[in-house]
C-alpha cells in the first residue's frame, strides 16, 4: 500500500488518544536529559512511560505518528540536500576566479623553479610565502617486449652475470631465466635492472638547427656520413616561415623567400638505452626520458 501524500490524522485512529504529542515531547526531553547525564528537574510523564499498545487501533495510532515523523525526517533531508547543492554551486561560482588565479601563479612559479633547477640551482625554491619543490624522474628501464628480453637473457647472460647481479654464486645447474621470469614469459624488471645499465648511445645522425638573417630558425636531421647536407654560415636558403614573394606576371606561382644562414648548431643525435653486460643494447626494452616536475607548497 502506497503511503498517502497526506498521512491520515492520527487522532482519528482511536476514540481517545493515549497521550498528546506535547506529553511525548516532555517524555523525550527527559530521555535526552538522561542520556546527556544532565542534572536538574526532569518531568517524566508517567502515562507515556507506562504506555504500551493493547489493540490494533492503538497500533494504527502509533503507526500514523511514525509515518508523520518519518515524513518530517524525509522533508528535512530533501531540504538539506537542496541547500547543499545550492551551497556547492555557489562555492564553485565564488571560487572560480581565485582558483584560476591559483592555477595561473602556480604555472609561473613551477616554470620558474624548473628553470632555476635546470640551470643548476636549488631543487626547492624556498621563499617567505611559498615553497616550490621540483622532482627529478630519472630515466628508467621499461620492458615492452617480454619475449625479446627473455631471448636476450637466454642468449647473452651467463651464470657469472647472475653472480655479479645478485651477489651470490648460483648453483651451476640453476638456470638464470626462472629467476627473472618466475616461470612465465613476464619479465621481472627489478632483477633485470641488476644485469643492465642505462647508457647514452650515439646515433649515426646529426640534428641541426640554423638561425637565419630573417630571424627564423630551420632545422633537420641528416644521417652520417651525409653531414655535408647541413647548411653553412653564409649560405642562401629558402625560408618556409617568411611570406612567399608574389610575381608581377599574372599566372606565375609565387616563389619562396630566401634568407642567409647566420648560425648553425649541430648535435650528434643520442638516445638512452638499456645496455647489457657485454655493452649491447637489450632488445625489447626502452628507457623513459629524464623528466622534471614541480609543485607549489603554500605556507
Ligand atoms: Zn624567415
Amino acid at each position: 500500500m502506497a503511503t498517502p501524500d497526506f498521512p491520515i490524522p492520527a487522532e482519528l485512529a482511536v476514540d481517545d488518544e493515549p497521550f498528546s504529542l506535547l506529553d511525548l515531547d516532555l517524555y523525550l526531553d527527559a530521555a535526552d536529559a538522561e542520556e546527556a547525564d544532565e542534572l536538574g528537574l526532569r518531568i517524566i510523564p508517567e502515562h507515556v512511560e507506562g504506555w504500551r499498545i493493547e489493540d490494533d487501533a492503538a497500533a494504527e495510532w502509533a503507526g500514523r505518528h511514525l509515518s508523520l515523523a518519518n515524513a518530517e525526517v524525509q522533508r528535512l533531508t530533501e531540504l538539506a540536500a537542496e541547500w547543499q547543492a545550492r551551497i556547492q554551486f555557489w562555492l564553485l561560482q565564488q571560487t572560480k576566479r581565485p582558483r584560476d588565479t591559483v592555477a595561473f601563479f602556480e604555472g609561473h612559479l613551477t616554470d620558474y623553479a624548473l628553470r632555476v633547477r635546470l640551470a643548476g640551482g636549488a631543487r626547492t625554491l624556498t621563499l617567505p610565502s611559498v615553497t616550490v619543490k621540483t622532482t627529478e624522474h630519472k630515466p628508467a628501464v621499461q620492458v615492452d617486449d617480454d619475449e625479446a628480453v627473455a631471448k636476450w637473457i637466454g642468449d647473452h647472460c651467463t651464470l657469472g652475470d647472475y653472480e655479479r647481479a645478485f651477489g651470490d654464486p648460483a648453483l651451476p645447474e640453476t638456470p638464470l631465466w626462472p629467476v627473472l621470469s618466475k616461470a612465465t614469459t613476464k619479465v621481472y624488471v627489478a632483477p633485470l635492472r641488476k644485469l643492465i645499465h642505462v647508457e647514452e648511445i650515439d646515433e649515426d645522425a646529426w640534428d641541426w638547427t640554423a638561425t637565419l638573417a630573417c630571424g627564423h630558425e630551420i632545422g633537420g636531421t641528416v644521417p652520417i656520413p651525409d653531414d655535408f647536407d647541413v647548411p653553412s654560415r653564409g649560405d642562401r636558403v629558402s625560408c618556409a616561415y617568411c611570406p612567399e614573394i608574389e610575381s608581377d606576371d599574372p599566372g606565375t606561382q609565387p616563389t619562396s623567400a630566401t634568407s642567409t644562414v647566420e648560425l648553425v648548431v649541430s648535435r650528434r643525435r643520442k638516445h638512452l638505452a638499456a645496455v647489457g653486460p657485454n655493452g649491447e643494447e637489450v632488445p625489447g626494452t626502452f628507457v623513459s626520458a629524464r623528466t622534471f616536475d614541480a609543485s607549489v607548497v603554500p605556507r
